[in-house]
C-alpha cells in the first residue's frame, strides 16, 4: 500500500535521513525545505502523508499545517508534525493546529512506520470517497460539503471500556470537560459487544492494562463488528508497555495515549480523531443520498451509464497520473433477442438482473460495475495486470453459463452465456478511446462464435 509522503525539513541530513528509511519501506518521498514550498507541493502534488518539522525559518511547521488543514484541497491529508523529543506544549500545539499525529526526534522506526501505515490507509479511504463525491458534482448534484468545521462539535457519543475505576472518574472528568460528549463505560469484552449491539457509538476508549482490559482484543473486535467498523478508536497504554501501540495502530486504532494521561493531549487526539470522522461520515452519507437515486440503474441497482462514463473519466485520470494499470470490459449476453422472443419480456428482465448479481459477485468492491444499456454492460478494475483481467473476465464468463438462470415463478430454467471484449488502458488514452477498443474485442468475441472472453492486442 506505500504512498508518497511529504517530508518538510530545513535541514537537508533530516530530510535524507527520513528518505533512506521511507524509501526502504518503498514509500514514495518528496522533500520540501521550507514551509512555503511544503504548501506549495502539497497543493499541486497528490500527498498521501505529510512528516512536518515544526521548527523552521519563515512560517514554521504549526502555521504550515494550519494553512493545509484550512484549505479544502489539502485538509484531508495527514499530518504528523516532527518534534524535538519529550516537549509536550509542541505537541499540543500541533495537535491544535490540525495536526493528526506527531513523533519526537529521535525517530522510533516501529512507531513511524505504525502511523505512517494507518494514517495512510484512512487517507486512501478517503480518497476514494472524494473521488466518488467529486464524480457526483461532476453530474450536477451541488451543495455538497457544506463546511464541517463551521459547525462546531456535535454531541459525541463515547464509550469507555476499562476494569479501573479510578482511570474511569479520571477519562469522564477529561472527556466532559473539553468536549460535547456523552460518556459510558463498561468493564469487558462481553458487556461491550452488549453494549454495541444496542447503541451507536462515535468513539471507543480502550484502557490497555496488565491483568485488566486488552485493548487489542477489544480493538479487533470493534474493527470486526459492521456497527463498529467506522467508529474512531482510541487506546490507553502503559509506559512501559509502549511496543503494544504500534500493534494497536496495526489492528486499526486511530490512536493512542500512554499514561500518565496529559488531559489536554487526550482531548486533542480524540478530537482530531472526531473531526476526522465526520468528514468521512459526511462523505458517505453525501454519496447515499445524492447519488445513490440520481446513478443506480433502478432495475439492476449497479450503477448507470451516465455514472459509469463520468466515474470511468476520474479513474482514468487518476490511473495515468499514477501509471497504475486499469481494465474496461464490455459485457453483452448472447442472442438476448431470442430469450425475449421465446419465453418473454418479463423473462429477459429477470435474466439480466440475475446477470447483473452473478457479475457484483464476480467483482471486487474498488470495481465498478454499471449497465451501459439492455442487456450490455461495463466492468472497471483498477489496478489489475492484463492476466489479472482476463482471468476475472473469464471466471465471470463462467459463472453466467453454469448454473442456468431460473425465469419464472415456477423455476423454469435458461442456459444463457456472455460476450466479452476486455481492453487495458493505453498510455494517453481516454474514456471514449478504451471503450471503443474493449467493444471492438467484444465483437470478436461474438464473430468468434461468443461465449468467450477477447483481450484487445493493443
Ligand atoms: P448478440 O449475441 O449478438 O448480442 O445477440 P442479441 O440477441 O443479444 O442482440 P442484441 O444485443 O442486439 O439484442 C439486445 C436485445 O435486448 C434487444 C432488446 O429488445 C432487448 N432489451 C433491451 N433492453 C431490455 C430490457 O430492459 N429488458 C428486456 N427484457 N429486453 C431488453
Ligand atoms: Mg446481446
Ligand atoms: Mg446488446
Amino acid at each position: 500500500m506505500p504512498g508518497r509522503i511529504l517530508v518538510v525539513d530545513d535541514i537537508s541530513t533530516n530530510r535524507m535521513l527520513l528518505r533512506a528509511k521511507l524509501s526502504a519501506s518503498y514509500y514514495d518521498v518528496v522533500e520540501a525545505c521550507d514551509g512555503e514550498q511544503a504548501l506549495e507541493i502539497a497543493a499541486r502534488e497528490d500527498i498521501d502523508l505529510v512528516l512536518l518539522d515544526v521548527m523552521m525559518p519563515g512560517i514554521d511547521g504549526f502555521e504550515v499545517c494550519r494553512r493545509l488543514k484550512n484549505d479544502p484541497k489539502t485538509m484531508h491529508i495527514p499530518v504528523v508534525m516532527v518534534t524535538a523529543l519529550g516537549d509536550p506544549q509542541d505537541r499540543l500545539l500541533g495537535l491544535e493546529a490540525g495536526a493528526d499525529d506527531f513523533l519526537s526526534k529521535p525517530f522510533d522506526d516501529l512507531a513511524l512506520f505504525a502511523r505512517a501505515s494507518s494514517l495512510i490507509r484512512i487517507k486512501m479511504m478517503i480518497d476514494e470517497l472524494r473521488l466518488r463525491d467529486e464524480t457526483t458534482r461532476d453530474l450536477g448534484f451541488e451543495q455538497m460539503m457544506a463546511s464541517i468545521e463551521g459547525e462546531g462539535d456535535p454531541c459525541t457519543e463515547i464509550l469507555l471500556v476499562t476494569t479501573d475505576d479510578s482511570t474511569k472518574e479520571e477519562m469522564r472528568a477529561t472527556l466532559r470537560a473539553a468536549t460535547n460528549c456523552r460518556v459510558e463505560t463498561c468493564p469487558d469484552e462481553a458487556s461491550l459487544r452488549a453494549m454495541i449491539a444496542n447503541n451507536d457509538y462515535d468513539a471507543f476508549l480502550l484502557d490497555d492494562r496488565k491483568g485488566g482490559t486488552d485493548a487489542l482484543r477489544l480493538c479487533a473486535v470493534l474493527r470486526t463488528q459492521p456497527e463498529t467498523r467506522q467508529a474512531t478508536i482510541l487506546v490507553l497504554i502503559d509506559e512501559e508497555r509502549r511496543d503494544r501501540a504500534n500493534v494497536a495502530l496495526e489492528i486499526g486504532a486511530n490512536d493512542f495515549v500512554v499514561r500518565p494521561v496529559d488531559p489536554a493531549e487526550l482531548t486533542a487526539r480524540m478530537r482530531s480523531q472526531l473531526r476526522r470522522k465526520r468528514f468521512s461520515d459526511r462523505l458517505r452519507a453525501n454519496m447515499r443520498d445524492s447519488m445513490v437515486m440520481a446513478v443506480t440503474d433502478h432495475m439492476t441497482g449497479v450503477y448507470n451509464r451516465r455514472y459509469a462514463t463520468t466515474h470511468l473519466g476520474s479513474l482514468i485520470t487518476r490511473c495515468q497520473g499514477s501509471g497504475e494499470p486499469l481494465a474496461a470490459m464490455i459485457l453483452d449476453l448472447d442472442r438476448f433477442k431470442s430469450v425475449n422472443d421465446t419465453w418473454g419480456h418479463a423473462a429477459g428482465d429477470m435474466v439480466i438482473k440475475e446477470f447483473a448479481q452473478r457479475l457484483v459477485q464476480n467483482c471486487r468492491p474498488a470495481d465498478l460495475v454499471a449497465r451501459m444499456g439492455g442487456e450490455e454492460f461495463l466492468v472497471v478494475m483498477p489496478n489489475v495486470s492484463a492476466a489479472q483481467a482476463s482471468e476475472a473476465a473469464e471466471r465471470i464468463r463462467r459463472s453466467v453459463a453454469a448454473p442456468a438462470f431460473v425465469i419464472s415463478e415456477d423455476g423454469r430454467e435458461l442456459a444463457v452465456t456472455v460476450s466479452i471484449g476486455l481492453a487495458m488502458l493505453l498510455p494517453g488514452e481516454n474514456a471514449d478511446a478504451v471503450i471503443h477498443r474493449a467493444d471492438m474485442a467484444l465483437y470478436d468475441s461474438k464473430h468468434e462464435g461468443r461465449n468467450r472472453v477477447t483481450l484487445d492486442a493493443a
